[in-house]
């Protein structure tokens, strides 16, 4: 067939062609605000039309190092001019380094290098239930994992199967048994769900996709104390909240607690292409056997260049510390706006949910607002806006944004 139309060329369309186009051919399981982006540079973005946005979402925190940070692409443009896919049957040179290096760097023992965000996670579910059968003792097919509610942990069958978010979960049963889901926050309600089949208990350590939802400062040391008691592994999901968001390298370093696993991924890929991780002890993740879990583009040499020198910038400690001071000034400029449209602000580092108070506009209306002055963010659950800012942007440009914010609802 011939192809007869400039698709490749997205450049040249008009915002309401390229919305068209993608309208026509894309599945809809997004709604996405009326921007087409075609350029992105550190905090900046730019669309079809030339008009130029800040980046207040980063990719939910895949672009934690801002767009096409220039390390992270050299790294890339390297690596691709030497091998970019050997597939797991062969040893590369990338994936030894960056194990050891991602290993380092989180103080763990041992890596498993996925793709996705949700690979990590059904990676981190297999081994712990591998880990119970085989280490714990617990009877065949019985193991149960303890989850939060309002979690966000990906999009696969199993995964959904313990969400409770109710639209993603619709007509796509039959799921998976084996969870067992107790309310965020509430380290009591874990202990209970305990029983002798618990392998694993499965928390975020603050949750993004429920509006930047942190829990108890005592939840996650009790939830480490209590798993100890009961011989149950601590899988920790730090795919948004880690690699520097909340101003450490794992946000549940706040809290001083450790996980026996935990799951990376988002800016760990520094928003190149897709990578992500499980990490932890020897112990758990040795369970697996040549032939019983892979991917064919996990740990791929691309990718593990990637990552390697995500690694590094990670290694500095600079945008840990950007993290904490930059996010010190949101967190005071978005507390301003508290009794004026705002009724609360939630988070830690450059990471807020900002609740919009009863009776203000919808989640979806602000974001479009804040589109038309050059700011963008998008809403999560409806009536509240993530905010989420590349760690590479400036003081002058957070106040910018933040300034479009209080526009947008600080004048209701
Ligand atoms: C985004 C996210 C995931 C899923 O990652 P994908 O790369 O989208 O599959 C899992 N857990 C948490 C906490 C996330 O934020």
């Amino acid at each position: 067939m011939a192809v007869t139309t400039d698709h490749a060329h997205a450049t040249t369309r008009s915002t309401s062609e390229a919305i068209a186009l993608d309208e026509r051919w894309s599945t809809h399981n997004y709604h996405p605000l009326p921007v087409v982006i075609a350029h992105g540079e550190g905090a900046w973005v730019t669309d079809v039309e030339g008009r130029r946005y800040l980046d207040f979402l980063a990719g939910y925190s895949a672009l934690n190092f801002g767009h096409r940070h220039p390390d992270l692409v050299s790294a890339a443009v390297e690596q691709l001019g030497r091998v970019t896919l050997t597939s797991r049957a062969f040893h590369h040179d990338q994936l030894g380094p960056f194990c050891a290096e991602l290993a380092e760097l989180t103080g763990t023992e041992l890596v498993l290098p996925m793709n996705s965000g949700a690979e990590a996670v059904e990676s981190a579910i297999k081994v712990a239930r591998k880990w119970a059968y085989q280490v714990k003792g617990v009877p065949a097919d019985t193991a149960e994992i303890v989850v939060a509610g309002s979690n966000f942990h990906g999009r696969t069958t199993t995964i959904v199967s313990f969400s409770t978010d109710e639209v993603a979960r619709a007509d796509f049963g039959p799921f998976t048994p084996g969870f067992v889901v107790t309310p965020y926050g509430d380290a009591a309600a874990v202990e209970r769900a305990i029983t002798p089949r618990t392998a694993a208990v499965l928390v975020e350590p603050i949750q993004g996709e429920s509006g930047v939802v942190v829990p108890p400062p005592d939840y996650l040391r009790t939830l480490r104390r209590v798993c100890d008691e009961h011989g149950v592994l601590l899988v920790i999901d730090e795919i948004q909240s880690g690699l520097a968001r909340t101003g450490e390298l794992l946000a549940s370093a706040h809290d001083g607690v450790r996980a026996d696993l935990y799951t990376l991924g988002k800016a760990l890929g520094g928003g190149l292409l897709p990578l992500s991780a499980v990490v932890g002890s020897r112990d758990v993740l040795g369970v697996l056997r040549p032939g019983e879990h892979g991917s064919t583009f996990g740990g791929n040499p691309l990718a593990c260049a990637v990552g390697r020198a995500v690694i590094r910038l990670l290694s500095t400690g600079e945008f840990q510390r950007r993290a904490v001071e930059l996010g010190g000034r949101l967190h005071s400029r978005l507390g301003e706006l508290v009794g004026h449209g705002v009724t609360e602000v939630r988070g830690r580092g450059l990471w807020a949910g900002v609740e919009i108070a009863p009776g203000g506009p919808a989640g979806r209306q602000v974001s479009e607002e804040l589109a038309r002055r050059g700011v963008l963010c998008k809403e999560t659950q409806s009536t509240t806006l993530r905010i989420a800012p590349p760690l590479v942007i400036s003081e002058a440009e957070l106040d910018r944004g933040v300034e479009a914010i209080g526009e947008v609802l600080g004048s209701r």
